[in-house]
């Protein structure tokens, strides 16, 4: 059963938010742009991963079977060039890459995808794939290179909304040396240089374009026709635009119904990129790699921001989100606490359950709002001070213990938050002495309730009287 038939999606292809209908109903596929193995990747591109990480999270969260396919590349110009500079083979790099990839990966909390496909290992797909699109003449050969030509394709620019005499007038594209009939016609298969990865083709040795690989992926694993197609917003143009004119022009079918992009994480009101050297890699950030910060806090930090909406990576901001975060860490734990010492309470407490009810269908509301994580955070924020203010005189443990249930299922489930448990286990001789200075107190023997409650600080715990129950709490 799926929750909702009210999730929106802001859907790039129409430029509008659109009721979430996917082809089959309770199964979705998604394909998610994966990494260039040849380097570490920075927080800029991380900041998409997260960002789709909560979306196929929520996906799950409302019931559907989710299918979730992301590629790594492993052969590109950049994979080439780093293999001669560190001499050796893509193969070495990738290997090295890709692990470290998905090590950077788990530390933020992020889901792995389903399937995970290389480009090196689909390369006969990615042939039968370019010989489908050659035959039905929207390709062309020169020189061992197979171009697409973009003039044959009547819809190319509609996701990106450029038009191809623009393009043409104002095109800086990449010089090679082969003539192609549109400057901006892109190849689907080059020829290998001496030295450089190659493979046997129709067209002689040589290596796939990239854009080929993800059409050749996404529809080997997710039909020629699927659900939702993601990457940052630079991939829109050309990579998205020419993966749509690969695959529609070789199935004369609509290749994705939902497209998503992310917004960039910028660093001095510039977008963070490799090329422009203004980065700091996922991995050296954190604290485990000799950096300064938890991955729960950056995490946290990159879900705060919409994913239409540019993140500012700064100091104060992160510093900002470690302090919302520990606030919801500490509720989470005094909530724990409470818990251990609620015994004689009501069944249910039928006020608390309902602003439950309540809380947990405004974060829903904003996250099928496109996927509203700063409006799902203050949600989260309400549903905190309830519980603050709650085990301050609890009525009801087992509606409490509901409570915080709703609330990690949110907050961890959905939007991969985490918190750290305090210690909360009380060794039974200090569990044996607060009994002992309960029934004091019952008894009114207030000098030796005092002397107990030495005792248990002694012990390294220190105790709290509320109304007619002791909590204990390790100093
Ligand atoms: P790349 O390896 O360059 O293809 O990048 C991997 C993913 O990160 C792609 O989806 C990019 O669009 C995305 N990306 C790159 N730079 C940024 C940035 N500064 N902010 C957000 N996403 C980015
Ligand atoms: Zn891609």
């Amino acid at each position: 059963m799926i929750k909702t038939d009210k999730l929106k999606i802001y859907n790039s292809l129409t430029r509008k938010k659109e009721i979430f209908e996917p082809l089959q109903s309770s199964k979705v596929g998604i394909y998610i742009c994966g990494p260039t193995v040849y380097d570490y990747i920075h927080i800029g591109n991380m900041r998409s991963f997260v960002a789709f990480d909560v979306i196929i999270r929520y996906l799950r969260y409302l019931g559907y079977d989710v299918k979730h396919v992301q590629n790594v590349t492993d052969v590109d110009d950049k994979m080439i060039k780093r293999a001669q500079k560190e001499g050796t083979t893509i193969k070495e790099i990738a290997k090295k890459y890709e692990k470290i990839y998905f090590d950077d990966m788990k530390a933020y909390n992020n889901q792995l995808p389903d399937i995970n496909p290389r480009a090196t290992e689909h390369i006969a797909d990615i042939i039968s794939l370019i010989k489908k699109i050659v035959e039905n003449g929207y390709g062309y050969v020169k020189g061992g290179n197979v171009y697409f030509s973009i003039a044959k394709f009547k819809d190319y620019g509609k996701l990106s909304g450029v038009s191809i005499n623009q393009l043409k007038a104002g095109a800086r594209v990449e010089q090679d040396n082969y003539d192609k009939e549109h400057p901006r016609d892109f190849a689907l298969w080059k020829a290998s240089k001496p030295g450089e990865p190659s493979w046997d083709s129709p067209w002689g040795n040589g290596r796939p374009g990239w854009h080929i690989e993800c059409s050749a992926m996404s529809m080997k694993y997710l039909g020629e026709t699927f659900d939702i197609h993601g990457g940052g917003k630079d991939l829109k143009f050309p990579h998205h635009e020419n993966e749509i004119a690969q695959s529609e022009s070789a199935t004369g079918k609509q290749f994705v119904r939902y497209w998503i992009h992310t917004e960039f994480l910028n660093i001095k009101g510039e977008k963070m990129a490799k090329s422009l050297g203004n980065f700091f890699t996922a991995h050296e950030l954190l604290k485990q790699n000799g950096g300064k910060y938890d991955a729960k806090d950056l995490r946290y930090f990159l879900v705060s921001t919409h994913y239409r909406k540019p993140i500012d990576f700064k100091e104060e901001a992160i510093e900002d989100a470690k302090n919302s975060r520990k606030k919801l860490e500490n509720m989470v734990n005094s909530v724990k606490h409470a818990l251990e010492y609620e015994k004689n309470t009501l069944p249910v407490d039928r006020e608390l359950e309902s602003k439950i009810k309540n809380l947990k269908e405004k974060f829903e509301a904003a996250m099928n709002d496109d996927f509203n994580t700063p409006e799902a955070l203050r949600v989260l924020f309400e549903f905190s001070s309830l519980l603050n203010k709650y085990i301050e005189s609890p009525k009801s443990g087992a509606s409490l213990k509901n409570a915080l249930t709703t609330f990690l299922n949110l907050s961890q489930n959905v939007l991969g938050l985490q918190f750290e448990s305090e210690k909360t286990e009380i060794p039974k001789d200090v569990k044996k002495l607060v009994e002992e200075r309960e029934k004091a107190r019952k008894e009114k023997d207030w000098n030796k309730a005092d002397k107990i409650r030495d005792e248990i600080r002694k012990k390294g715990y220190i105790i709290e009287d509320k109304n007619d129950k002791s909590i204990v709490k390790p100093v």
